[in-house]
């Protein structure tokens, strides 16, 4: 935004108070920082008044866009009747069964406050399970901030290691060295490397964690025989199998591992399950689960949190839920197949290399040829990222907000007609940048 406007205003103000401006690092890019005002289904107005089509739904946690009425009223209520008290509420248990009948991996489910939470409570729960302290996960996978999930995200070619042993690198300067070396690091969809480095470290590693779809490592989805082979492997070797759900969930019914032969031990989830709130869960089988429980001494793994499965969340997550049942998530990965149709259409039509990956709801498009297969594949060269980063400013100028990646998140307000507006505004957009994609 230009010099004048309210956001540009806002953002000079919130470098006296916040570092950097911001409280999330991912707002932070090198285009303009936007000020929300206010929100109702797919669009989103900001400060200085301009209405955008949102894409990016806050990356991908509105599964029913802003305000939906039903989340509204539900959550009004129950504000009204208190926020969160030193008692649970019945409603959690409501959403614990909602979600456990959802998938035949969900026996029981534990509610935290994010992602993060999530996703350290299962790679705690496979260490206190197992007695073991390594964690195995795929390179440039992102799981959130917990210290173990931070490794191997590094965003230059020279730390990365060779491509058969890749480089266990910590993200945050200071991490532990000791926590570094627990954490292996597997390649993306290649069963061959990713077994022989798992047998490596056979008798150490707690569990193996994947996200089916990594958004960071190319937003192409996990193969058939790469789940169905870690699955094996951690049967074979008394570890645990732990899907991150956190974005995916989304994808069907009872989450995208709906769509392997295989189960994990656990789940996390996060985002779109909060209806619009601060969430986390972390679902699995029995036996795993019962570590927050009792032990032969005690317990293995407490695990409390003040704001974990409050009530406001609950009613919220809940009511998303209900109304984001079988049809619903039919009709909505539909759109995102005439999304990835029509986007793919315009690329050949502009003879440019660009392509567009993902699956149901979730796409991504990369200025790649054709798309990338892994973490290192994925990676963008400062000109190359500086292009991706006209792309998405220039989307923000034509009214559409994306995440900062070029990725999008469908929502059930969504039709096709929002998805046509975005095709038209990006043949318009490659088409002026034409020179520096081919560049
Ligand atoms: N896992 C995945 C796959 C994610 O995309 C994210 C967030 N983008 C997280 C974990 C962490 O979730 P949160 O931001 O709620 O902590």
């Amino acid at each position: 935004p230009d010099a004048a406007s309210r956001s540009a205003r806002l953002f000079a103000r919130a470098q006296e108070f916040l570092p950097g401006g911001v409280s999330r690092n991912t707002l932070l890019y090198d285009g303009p920082m936007l000020y929300a005002s206010y929100a109702k289904g797919c669009r989103v107005v900001d400060v200085d008044g301009r209405e955008r089509i949102d894409f990016a739904n806050n990356v991908a946690s509105h599964i029913h866009g802003h305000a939906y009425p039903p989340i509204v009223e539900a959550v009004s209520e129950q504000i009204g009747r208190g926020t969160g008290f030193t008692m649970a509420t019945e409603i959690e248990i409501d959403f614990a069964e909602l979600l456990c009948g959802r998938s035949d991996s969900f026996d029981k489910i534990r509610f935290v406050n994010s992602g993060t939470e999530a996703v350290m409570a299962g790679m705690k729960a496979a260490r206190a399970y197992t007695g073991r302290s390594k964690i195995a996960k795929v390179e440039g996978g992102y799981h959130g901030a917990y210290d173990y999930a931070e490794v191997s995200q590094a965003p230059s070619p020279e730390n990365w290691g060779a491509a058969d042993c890749p480089a266990a690198v910590p993200l945050a300067k200071g991490t532990p060295r000791g926590l570094v070396d627990d954490t292996i690091v597997i390649p993306y969809n290649d069963t061959e490397v990713a077994l022989k480095i798992l047998n490596r470290h056979a008798h150490e590693i707690a569990a193996v964690v994947i996200d089916p779809l990594p958004h960071r490592v190319c937003m192409v989805p996990a193969s058939g025989n790469f789940v169905n082979a870690l699955r094996r492997w951690t049967i074979e070797n008394h570890a645990l199998l732990i899907f991150d759900e956190v974005i995916t969930f989304r994808s069907e019914v009872g989450g995208m591992q709906a769509h392997y032969e295989v189960r994990p031990d656990l789940t996390a989830m996060g985002k779109m399950i909060g209806g619009g709130f601060p969430v986390g869960a972390l679902a699995g089988v029995n036996d795993v689960m019962q570590v927050f429980v009792s032990g032969e001494y005690g317990v293995p793994l407490p695990l409390s949190g003040t704001f974990s499965a409050n009530p406001v969340t609950m009613t919220a997550g809940y009511t998303a839920l209900r109304y984001f049942g079988p049809s619903e998530v039919a009709k909505l990965n539909e759109l995102g197949d005439y999304a990835r149709k029509n986007l793919t259409e315009l690329f050949r039509t502009l003879d440019i290399p660009v392509c567009v990956t993902g699956i149901g709801s979730l796409f991504r498009v990369h200025l790649k040829p054709e798309p990338p297969k892994n973490f290192r594949e994925t990676f963008q060269a400062p000109a190359e990222k500086a292009v991706v980063g006209a792309i998405v400013r220039s989307l923000y100028e034509e009214g559409f907000m994306m995440i900062h990646t070029c990725s999008a998140a469908l929502s059930t307000p969504m039709t096709r007609l929002e998805i046509d507006m975005l095709v038209d505004a990006l043949n318009r957009i490659l088409k002026s940048l034409r020179p520096r994609i081919l560049e």
